[in-house]
């Protein structure tokens, strides 16, 4: 058998394909589950998670309009009207008045809401074993790839965007000399690290774009030091 002389080098070129494809079967698992987890409480995937979005606000705290719903999952609002309709048939979600507008609707999570909002939030506890599985150092890694995919997905308008550090008016990235908390909350006038890195945070502001873009360009630069858990 001839060999090739350079027998892996199309194997390489292929690798940003072979990640596409790798986060595709990661894509499918999560898809299979949450039909199964949905399934078994008589909800739609898509109802699951205007249950799960619902479930982040507090019981004292105003509801949210159809359209934020909407917009926090990416869907049209005749696909989330449709799955809030359900939902309120159900007893689940309950509809009342915006304190901000008494002519909006909000939408709030009744008591049994909350408590199936429970189980479906533990969908994704299936990737844990498979994450848990990882090497601190590489979870570190993986978790800065993943940001950097999500920005790039947001930019472009193909995924809602979420509260990140990485987009937040009090991030300032790389200010600290410790490795281990290189980064600063001008919030909580805090320094954090890496692992505190939030995806979702409640006390998120967006930065204005130029200031996006300069924290962007630090956190890139900002070196990634593995932390051990204490
Ligand atoms: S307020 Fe939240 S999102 Fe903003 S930097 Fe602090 S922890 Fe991150």
């Amino acid at each position: 058998m001839t060999m090739s002389p350079k027998p892996f080098q199309e194997e390489s070129d292929a690798l940003n394909r072979k990640v596409g494809l790798g986060l595709s079967k990661i894509g499918q698992a999560i898809r299979s589950q949450a039909w199964k987890g949905a399934g078994s409480q008589g909800l739609t995937p898509t109802q699951g998670q205007v249950l799960a979005v619902l479930a982040g606000i507090q019981a004292d705290q105003p509801g949210l309009r159809l359209a934020a719903v909407a917009e926090a999952l990416g869907i049209t609002r005749p696909t989330a009207s449709e799955a809030v309709g359900t939902l309120v048939r159900k007893g689940l979600v309950a509809k009342g008045p915006d304190p901000k507008d008494s002519r909006a609707v909000a939408l709030q999570l009744t008591a049994e809401g909350r408590r199936q909002a429970a189980e479906a939030s533990l969908w994704p506890d299936f990737l844990l074993a498979a994450v848990d599985d990882l090497e601190v150092a590489e979870q570190q890694v993986f978790y800065r790839a993943l940001m950097k995919m999500i920005r790039n997905l947001q930019q472009r308008g193909q995924i809602p965007v979420s509260q990140m550090c990485v987009t937040c008016r009090y991030f300032r990235p790389g200010v600290h000399d410790d490795p281990l908390r290189p980064h600063h909350c001008a919030f909580v006038d805090a320094a954090f690290g890496e692992k505190e890195l939030r995806l979702d945070c409640s006390d998120h502001v967006a930065a204005e774009p130029p200031l996006q873009e300069l924290n962007w360009s630090r956190f890139l630069e900002s070196a990634v030091t593995p932390q051990n858990d204490p």
